[in-house]
Parts: structure tokens; sequence; C-alpha cells
């Protein structure tokens, strides 16, 4: 049977929530929509996917550097970009329930091709033809307002002190990626960088979404880690196409099934844009965005110049060639690559008469790396060596000890959160020497001389 058709969102979701990784945000007051918290697990996994990003942009490439912009940012940003005008969805009403829909996804749900980029007239037109077939799925009925573009930018009252704030307010950034392009000048002028070069962030962003649904993968606080590569006009193509040869790399690097990923090309591109890809992971409810890789010509620093005042241009060292650059980014989120990563992991095996579940995650990937138990709680020697094992190895890896209930009991914790090895000190230990370290994958259990751990587990986390 394939796999997918039996892992279900809602069997994600629960051992999310069951195991310490993402909780709903704000429960104890009923929860706040479409917010989510990480838990101590969660915090674990989300931190070594930041970790294997920033690996493959910064650490790796040497004409990819860092930086951190403020989530807040001038409001002129956001006119300059075009998100106070254009960062909207198209937004219906359902009459009987008032349920609050996105027109587009409602029309991709009867196969009808249509894009949140669309105008509200565009989008609008295809709306009328297709009343008939759409139905609202809270409550089935066929009867909805007209469309409206809904701005998604959130607002604050940062630095106004005064009661009409909404008229000038700063906004919560939309993307990380604003930050990016309006320090470009000054990454220029102080790292040893010239063309290409591209600048890597992580961080958070907010979006007022109006479907809200699908757990982590729609939310309205959001952590994006973005790269956006400055390259030449004439180059700009071909950055493209290895750009986008590393990103595929890097979600098969994270452990991700091939199978699972695919390239959707978006046929309405936006007029600046040169092209426009996302890959789509095959989550539990289908093939949905996970990445968008964009060429997006000299757009963004063109209107940046415009709106700032500034100029914005690069002169070639070598042809002395002056021009404004061009940006072709890769945008990807923290939360959806948590959700491909565990959709992908998660695993249901018949042992005998029991379901073992079981998230076959990548090595490096996994939350905690080694779990020490001693084989019995209430025998003091065995609890000694095992704290003294555990003692020495976590000062190199994410471990946990665990003396609760029988070792069966333990197993299946560990695997359901994806700890790819578990070491028991039993009473041989006291005698020989060893321990009994057992693979989550395929649960085949080794001794190992207590002097060769180190050696051993470097061994299983170098590659
Ligand atoms: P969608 O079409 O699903 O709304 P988008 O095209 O608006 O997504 P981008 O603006 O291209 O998304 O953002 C880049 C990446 O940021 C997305 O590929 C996704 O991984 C992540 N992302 C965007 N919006 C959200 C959100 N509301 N919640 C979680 N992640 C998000």
């Amino acid at each position: 049977m394939d796999k997918k058709a039996d892992i279900t969102l809602e069997k994600i979701v629960s051992l999310c929530k069951r195991r310490g990784f993402v909780f709903p945000s704000s429960e104890i007051y009923g929860g706040l929509a479409a917010i989510y918290d990480y838990g101590p697990y969660g915090v674990e996994l989300a931190n070594n996917i930041k970790q294997a990003w920033w690996k493959q942009m910064v650490q790796l490439n040497d004409n990819i550097i860092g930086l951190d912009s403020a989530i807040f940012m001038h409001p002129k940003i956001w006119e300059a970009s075009g998100h106070v005008a254009g960062f909207s969805d198209p937004l219906v009403e359902c009459k009987k329930c008032h349920s609050r829909l996105r027109l587009d996804h409602l029309l991709e749900g009867c196969g009808i091709t249509a894009d949140e980029k669309m105008s509200e007239e565009e989008i609008g037109k295809i709306f009328e033809k297709n009343k008939g077939k759409i139905k609202c799925p809270g409550c089935g009925v066929s009867d909805f307002t007209d469309v409206k573009k809904f701005n998604l930018l959130v607002q604050s009252n940062l630095g106004n002190f005064t009661s009409d704030w909404q008229k000038e307010p700063v906004y919560l950034r939309g993307e990380t990626c604003q930050g990016i392009y309006v320090n470009y000048k000054s990454v220029l002028g102080s790292a040893r960088v010239k063309i290409p070069f591209g600048i890597a962030q992580i961080g958070k962003a907010f979006r007022n979404e109006i479907t809200a649904r699908q757990f982590i993968f729609r939310t309205r606080e959001f952590e994006q880690m973005e790269m956006q590569y400055f390259v030449s006009p004439e180059e700009e193509m071909k950055e493209y196409e290895k750009l986008k040869e590393a990103r595929w790399q890097f979600h098969l690097s994270l452990g991700i099934k091939e199978k699972n990923l695919s390239w959707h090309k978006h046929e309405n591109l936006v007029f600046y844009a040169k092209a426009a890809y996302d890959i789509e992971y095959n989550f539990p409810f289908g093939f949905a965005e996970l990445e968008g890789v964009h060429a997006r010509g000299d757009y963004d620093l063109t209107q940046h110049a415009k709106f700032s005042g500034q100029d914005l241009s690069y002169i070639d060292p070598q042809t002395n060639k002056k021009y404004t650059p061009h940006i072709i980014e890769s945008s990807v989120g923290v939360g959806r690559t948590f959700l491909a990563v565990l959709a992908d992991a998660y695993e249901e095996e018949k042992i005998g008469e029991e379901i073992r579940t079981v998230l076959k995650i990548n090595r490096h990937l996994a939350p905690v790396k080694i779990a020490v138990f001693p084989l019995l709680k209430n025998k003091s020697e065995l609890v000694k060596k095992a704290k003294e094992i555990y003692g020495k190895l976590k000062k190199t890896y994410m471990c946990e000890f665990d003396d609760n209930g029988n070792i069966g009991k333990r197993y299946r914790r560990q695997d359901e959160i994806g700890t790819p090895y578990c070491l028991t000190v039993d009473f041989d230990t006291l005698e020989k020497g060893d321990v009994t370290v057992r693979d989550r994958d395929n649960m085949e259990q080794v001794r190992i001389k207590i002097e060769d751990l180190e050696s051993y587990f470097q061994g299983k986390f170098s590659a």
C-alpha cells in the first residue's frame, strides 16, 4: 500500500501534541487561530532544520553571507515592494455559515485554474462563470458574497502613541527578503563581496492569512529561510537554473524522498518576473508549496532606489559597467519543511500484534540523537553507570536519560520522536564493560565497549 495513503494529517498532529513537538498557541485560553508553539522536541527539530539550511547556504558557499534584519522596518518599504497596494488574497464569505474562504483555493478545488495574484476583476469573472460549481467546505451551501481582495499585511502601533495609528502603521514584516534588499548597499560596502553574491536570512514573518487550516502548513506567524542572490542581467537565468538544482538537492539532503517532491511552474507571472517555480511536497493533504524559487529581474532594487532616493546600482569592477542587479531568490518556510520532514519520516510498522510508530528521520535532524537507559531503575549500580555514560555523550550529542517504565516502553517513546540510537546499561555492562546499542530503523542490537562508544557514534553521525 502507498505509505502516504494512510498517513493522515490527524496522525501527525496527534503525535506532535503527544510527544511535545507542536502545541496550539495559548491553549489554556482556548487557543489563537493559526498560531502554534514549538515544544521541547519541536524546537530541536526546527533548530536542526535551520542549521542544515544555514550550513548549506552560508557555511558552504563563499559568496553567500548571513544577515539578521529587524522585524519592524520603515513603512515606506512595504509601499515600495508593492505589499501595501497588492499583497492580498481573494476573499469570499459564505452567506450561510459566514466562513471566510480563499477563492483561488475554492476554484482550484473544483479543477479551475486561478491564482491569488490575479486582480479582483480577473478572478471575479472566473468566479461568476463557475459559481454554481463551488460549495462552502464548512456547510456545503453555494451562496457567497462578491470577491474582495484582502490585504495580508499585519499592522502594529509601534512608535505611534496617538489614537489614529492606523493611518500610518508600522507593519510586522510580511516576508524576510525586504530586509535583505534594503541592506544590500550596506552589505556591499562592508563585506568583501562582488556580484554574483547572496544574502541569507532566517526570521519570522507575519501574514493575515484568510484561511489558516492544515496545521503548521499555513500559519499567521511563521519563519522563513530566504536567500537572495544578486546577479548581472546576463547571468540571471543561468544562475537561476543552478539555484533550482541546489534547492532540490537540499530537500533530498534532509532525507525527503524524491518521489514526494515535484516542481510547479507558475503560469501567471507578475509583470517583472522572469520565471517562478515552486518545489512542492506531497503533504498528507496532497502536493502543495514547500518553497518558492523565483527569478525577479531588477524589480526589487529598482523600486527601493525609487522610493528611497538612493542609488542602488552596481559598478562591475572589471568592465566598469553600471547596472541594477537582478535577483534570484529561494524562499522556504521552516514550518512547512518541519511538516514535510515529519510526514516523510512517519511510519507505522506491524510488529507481531503491535503497531510501532516510528519517525525514520534523518539522523542529523533528530531532536534527540542518543537515549541512555539503565536496564532497571532500582539498581543503583546500573543507574550510576548509565548516568556516567550519559554525562560524557551529552557533551557532543543531544542525549536523553530515561529510566521510566520498562525498556519496551522507552523504545516506543524514542521511536516516536525519531531517536536514532538507544543505549542500555545492563548487568553485563558491569561485568564486561559493554552496552547494548539499538538502531531505530531496523531495531538491531549490537554490543559496544564503553571505551569505543565515542568513535562508534562519531562514525554514525559524521556522514
Ligand atoms: P502560498 O501560495 O501557500 O500562500 P506563498 O506563495 O504566498 O505561499 P511565499 O510568499 O512565496 O509563499 O513565501 C515563501 C515560503 O514561505 C513558502 O514557500 C512557504 O514555505 C512559506 N510560507 C508562506 N506563507 C506561509 C504561511 N502562512 N505559513 C507558513 N509558511 C508560509
